[in-house]
């Protein structure tokens, strides 16, 4: 028998042939790249490395795949002798494939998952660009936690974690002193209710920007709150050389600020401590600088205090005081006395100034200035002009119904020519508050009609900060006042901003120049000069002047040959109560208070 058995159809028996060895080499290479690649692919997979194009990945698979499913229909062939050899790889080859096919199917869809160099690349941009705007925000984060929003300045906390390493340096190194500054704006709350809180934050930004003109960089300015700056003067190695920058502080505030159309002057009070005064915590430098601070506001407005022991317990006297005086304008223990204004050259009463007396139970008599500013701080003074306006137009027209002799007035050794009762007027002091306030040229047209008053016999008086911060505002108030008959006096003219442009802006009829120059005008001839510039150039305007704080009889007489219509002062007579009033209408003598 021939050693071809059987020979299937379709199939020839090549074992025989010269072309076998060939044939099985073939097949067992292509077996060899049969499960080669699919076992990289696999490495590759498994150790997620990055398979180049993801096309080529699709083509590779299916290419096992089918390979795979020819060589299972291969199998049958191994039953034929002849074949054995090409069937066993085809087998063996088919069955890698399968098990290439069975791993790679269920890490198919992770594979594909598998992003791209370029989508990689992407991704790590993106990552990158996350971690910067996460950077951001915990800057951001950090930035509002440490400055203030609206100034960009330092805030409390941060301030004090600065202020408690100097202490910690100051402790350490005994060369080391620092200063802390407190600086409060004056009146910042009438600038506010004036003007809006939009200027209001438009103003706070260029304080805050101003004082660094005068600082060092390593000293530290932040924003306490409010109308609050406080200032860490690192290096500073003596009190006086604080008090020089305090000093330029307050210097470079003298100069207005711009907001929008307005030209706005303000005043700052400063208080200032040094690290060489006993302290127990950080925190009660602070403490200290307000003291301090409060001292210098209550000394004048636009000044500057340096802490001592006796401040802590002034300024809890001060918070007292404030209790009281709430107390007072509630209780009534408000009164008003009225000083004399007399015409200079006949020195004839022509009105009289209502000034507000305290009289405090236990200790008699505090005077205005004592507390009006402090009533101004603390939002009592429109109740307090209220009372007083009250009163005296009341008192007026009790006086005008009394049965006026018309004698001299005796006032200590001075003689003051008599005055008809009728012809008296009532000068009102208007706090730069008050005189925001909406609805005053009806609340004068409303107590003038209240007690049958003629506007004639009222006066009112405003410094020049309530016409600074709103001019065209205060313009159309002054006017509408002024159209009821009652005149307009300008307060303690030279004493704030002094702009000899008011005089013509907005309808006075008197302005009172402030004590400060009468007095020092036979000592020092500047004020001399200032005083009869200012008499010229009101009467070039036709503004009258009234002269504050006459004290002598030089003084009388300067101011009379100047041509100044009317003075005030204790030459003539102190403040008088209402009783000592009605008692020199009727002609007799009476004490001052
Ligand atoms: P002012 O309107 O300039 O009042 C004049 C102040 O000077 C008064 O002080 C008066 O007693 C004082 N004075 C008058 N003549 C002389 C003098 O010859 N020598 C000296 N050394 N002083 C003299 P007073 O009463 O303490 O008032 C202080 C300020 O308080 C006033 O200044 C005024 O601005 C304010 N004030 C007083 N009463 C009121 C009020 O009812 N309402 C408002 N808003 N303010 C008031
Ligand atoms: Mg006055
Ligand atoms: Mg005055």
């Amino acid at each position: 028998m021939s050693s071809v058995a059987y020979i299937p159809h379709g199939h020839c028996y090549l074992w025989q042939q010269p072309l076998v060895l060939l044939h099985s080499l073939s097949d067992s290479l292509i077996a060899i790249a049969y499960f080669s690649i699919p076992l990289a692919l696999i490495y590759l997979i498994q150790r997620r490395c990055d398979i180049p194009y993801r096309s080529i990945f699709w083509l590779f698979s299916a290419f096992i795949v089918s390979c795979g499913v020819t060589h299972v229909m291969a199998i049958w062939t191994l039953w034929h002798p002849a074949y054995w050899l090409s069937g066993a790889i085809k087998a063996l080859t088919a069955i890698i494939s399968l098990y290439a096919v069975i791993t790679l199917v269920p890490i198919l869809p992770q594979a594909i998952a598998l992003p791209s160099p370029a989508e990689l690349q992407a991704l790590n941009q993106k990552l990158q660009q996350q971690i910067i705007e996460r950077r951001q925000v915990e800057k951001q984060l950090e930035h509002i936690a440490l400055y203030d929003s609206l100034t960009q300045l330092p805030n409390r906390a941060l301030f004090l974690s600065r202020l408690e390493q100097a202490v910690a340096r100051a402790q350490r190194t005994p060369d080391f002193s620092f200063a802390v500054m407190l600086l409060d704006v004056d009146r910042f709350k009438m600038i506010n209710d004036t003007l809006g809180h939009l200027l209001g934050d438009q103003l706070l930004c260029q304080i805050a920007a101003r004082p660094k003109t005068a600082l060092r960089a390593v000293d530290t300015i932040a924003r306490l709150g409010g109308d609050e700056f406080v200032i860490l003067l690192e290096e500073v190695d003596s009190p006086a050389a604080a008090r020089r920058i305090a000093e330029k502080l307050l210097k470079a505030f003298q100069l207005p600020f711009q907001l929008e159309d307005h030209q706005l002057l303000i005043t700052t009070s400063i208080g200032v401590t040094f690290s060489s005064t006993p302290f127990d915590r950080s925190s009660d430098l602070l403490r200290n600088a307000d003291a301090a601070m409060y001292r210098s506001k209550a000394q004048r407005h636009g000044g500057y205090a340096v802490f001592d022991a006796t401040m802590h317990s002034q300024a809890k006297q001060l918070m007292q005081l404030e209790q009281d005086l709430r107390r007072a304008v509630a209780c009534n223990e408000l009164k008003v006395y009225y000083h004399p204004i007399v015409a200079l050259a006949t020195r004839q009463v022509v009105s009289l100034e209502a000034l507000v007396r305290w009289e405090k139970p236990g200790e008699g008599l505090v005077c205005s200035a004592q507390f009006i500013p402090i009533a101004e701080e603390i939002g009592l003074i429109g109740s307090i002009d209220r009372q007083v306006l009250q009163a005296a137009c009341s008192q007026l027209k009790a006086w005008q119904q009394l049965d006026n002799s018309g004698a001299d007035w005796l006032e200590g050794t001075q003689l003051i020519p008599g005055i008809d009762s009728l012809a008296l007027a009532i000068n009102i002091n208007l706090s730069a508050k008050q005189f925001a306030q909406t609805g005053l040229p009806e609340s004068f047209e409303h107590i003038l009609q209240k007690h049958n008053l003629s506007g004639r016999c009222l006066k009112i008086e405003v410094t020049e900060s309530a016409l600074i911060e709103d001019a065209a505002r205060a313009d159309k108030i002054l006017s509408q006042i002024k159209s009821l008959g009652v005149q307009i006096c300008l307060d303690d003219f030279g004493t704030g901003y002094s702009a000899l442009g008011y005089l013509h802006r907005f309808p006075i009829d008197i302005v009172k120049i402030d004590c400060s120059f009468i007095q020092g005008m036979e000592a020092e001839p500047e004020k001399l000069e200032i005083v009869r510039a200012t008499i010229q150039l009101c009467h070039a305007l036709g503004v009258k002047v009234t002269a504050e704080g006459i004290e002598t009889h030089r003084q009388q007489k300067i101011l009379a040959d100047l041509g100044c219509e009317y003075g005030q002062g204790y030459l003539f007579a102190q403040p008088l109560s209402s009783a000592a009033v009605t008692q020199l209408l009727r002609g007799k003598p009476t004490q001052p208070y």
